[in-house]
């Protein structure tokens, strides 16, 4: 039993959509440039990581960030979380085996990775979570998951990633706050419990793409 996964973000339900936009937010003087590097899992069409990959970028321009595209959609096989039982494999295996192969030192790029489902629903682990998204960095800030996870991976190499279900995509609204949401984390962003923020671990129906300058400065 892995609670703290739940801790992180996105547990499926109801989520409500129409968010309005947040006019009011402030920009990052100048842009930073990311490169994002696409995966998709099984079942998942090139269509729905191109879905994914649009709302995050038109959400975190917001936040000055300017997504780049690189290189072809690559196939991720099987759940990152969660194993088979008789498989005999940890629950990491399946991310440290995409982290062994894709980790990159430099922290200009992130993975971004559309499944079906983040946590394979066969093994123990899916017993006891369910995610829509998941955001890590490899500093981890503190949070109970990601210390988890990091510490569970050991020396393996890291690098930031976001994993989203492709079913979180079909409302456009919640998918940009879930998706920025994670990719705050996946550049280091803790929770941040203010109503509106976008970390805030409950997202606001309100208003889901606040940062505070502080947040943004740190995105730098
Ligand atoms: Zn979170």
């Amino acid at each position: 039993m892995i609670p703290w996964l739940v801790a992180c973000a996105a547990a499926p339900g109801p989520i409500p959509d129409a968010l309005p936009a947040c006019d009011a937010l402030p920009a990052l003087a100048e842009p930073r440039a990311l490169e994002v590097r696409l995966w998709r899992g099984d079942g998942v069409t090139d269509a729905e990581v191109a879905r994914a990959y649009g709302l995050l970028a038109g959400r975190v321009h917001r936040w000055g960030l300017e997504l780049a595209p690189v290189g072809r959609v690559g196939r991720v096989e099987g759940s990152l979380l969660g194993a088979h039982p008789e498989s005999g494999q940890d629950e990491l295996a399946g991310l440290r085996g995409f982290l062994d192969a894709h980790a990159r030192p430099a922290q200009t790029a992130v993975h971004l990775v559309v499944v079906r489902e983040i946590v394979d629903p066969r093994s123990r682990l899916a017993r006891t979570v369910a995610l829509q998204g998941l955001g890590l960095h490899p500093e981890a800030l503190g949070s109970p998951e990601g210390q988890v996870i990091r510490e569970g991976l050991g020396e393996a190499p890291f690098t930031p990633f976001l994993l989203v279900d492709a079913d979180a995509l079909d409302s456009p609204d919640a998918a940009r706050s879930l998706l920025a949401h994670e990719l705050g984390h996946a550049l280091g962003l803790a929770h941040d419990g203010t109503p509106g923020n976008a970390m805030n671990e409950v997202r606001d129906p309100t208003c889901a793409a606040g940062l505070t300058a502080g947040q943004l400065a740190a995105l730098r």
